[in-house]
């Protein structure tokens, strides 16, 4: 064989097996590719069987949602309806309970009767007292905001002290008969309500004083006590009952009354003085005496 006929056939060799080896190369490729598809295909349709299970917990998700929300509202509208109704029963109860009395205007004409005594009255803590070593009474229902005024007050470097407060139709006429020794009959009707005609024997109502000024009370409306009482005592639930040029009594500065927040308020607000109301005006207000 000639040399040139032989590297044909090398040659010739050679391209078979090259052919050969890409073939086989060409061959393995498809497979893996085959194979990569078909994970990918089985996972498309996990992924997909996936997503239907999703769906449909979604699904359920929403319907359980859907049905907690209407329950939800049901248990809401009855748990107004029973605050609606127990609030009423609530302000019914305590109209009924609340002493009338105690938000009634007052004149030379119509007062309290004798015999009439608040229902509960409880001791004014003797700190707070002018005279310590005196017993005085307040309302049991007052007593707290009667508290809040006098500690907010000494919070504010103002000093007030209890004079007088609870006096029942006994004492009254008592001090009515000193007052009368003291300055003659005529002075004494002006200076202090006839026994049976103070709004002290409701135990709603205080003198205040000072250190200063004392059990005379003279020149308490000069006091920085006299200023935030009228500033700040309606917050309380406390009126000036006797403010100057009054149609009643005479100018009485150191006389606070408690007719309660809501009504002080609207007082305050209006510049207004509870015996400037109607008394039919006045006892809407008698449910919310002490909110
Ligand atoms: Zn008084």
């Amino acid at each position: 064989m000639s040399p040139a006929r032989i590297a044909l056939i090398v040659l010739a060799a050679g391209m078979v097996l090259g052919v050969a080896v890409g073939v086989y190369a060409y061959t393995q490729q498809t497979k893996r590719l085959e194979s990569v598809q078909s994970d990918l295909a089985s996972s498309t349709q996990r992924a997909s069987s996936l997503q239907d299970s999703l769906a449909q917990v979604t699904t359920d998700r929403n319907a359980l949602q859907d049905a907690y929300t209407a329950e939800k509202n049901k248990n809401d509208m009855f748990d107004s309806q029973i605050k609606d109704l127990g609030s009423t029963v609530g302000k019914l109860n305590k109209l009924a309970q609340t002493d009338p009395q105690l938000l009634a205007k007052y004149s030379k004409v119509y007062f309290l009767n004798e015999n009439y005594a608040p229902i509960a009255l409880k001791p004014i803590d003797s700190k707070y007292l002018y005279e310590p070593s005196r017993k005085l009474d307040i309302h049991m229902e007052v007593q707290d905001n009667l508290y809040d005024l006098l500690e907010d007050a000494k919070d504010d470097d103002i000093e007030i002290l209890i004079a007088s407060a609870y006096r029942s139709f006994g004492a009254q006429a008592a001090l009515k008969a000193s007052y009368k020794v003291v300055y003659g009959s005529g002075s004494a009707n002006a200076f202090s309500a006839d026994q049976g005609y103070s709004e002290h024997q409701l135990g709603t109502t205080l003198d205040f004083t000072t250190k200063t000024v004392g059990g005379t009370f003279s020149g308490f409306d000069k006091t920085e006590a006299y200023t935030w009482l009228n500033e700040n005592a309606y917050k309380y639930g406390f009126v000036l009952s006797y403010p100057k040029s009054n149609t009643y009594y005479q100018f009485e500065p150191w006389h606070w009354r408690f007719v309660g927040v809501d009504l002080a308020t609207k007082l305050h607000r209006d510049d207004q003085y509870f015996y400037d109301l109607d008394q039919r005006e006045i006892n809407g207000y008698l449910g919310s005496l002490f909110d």
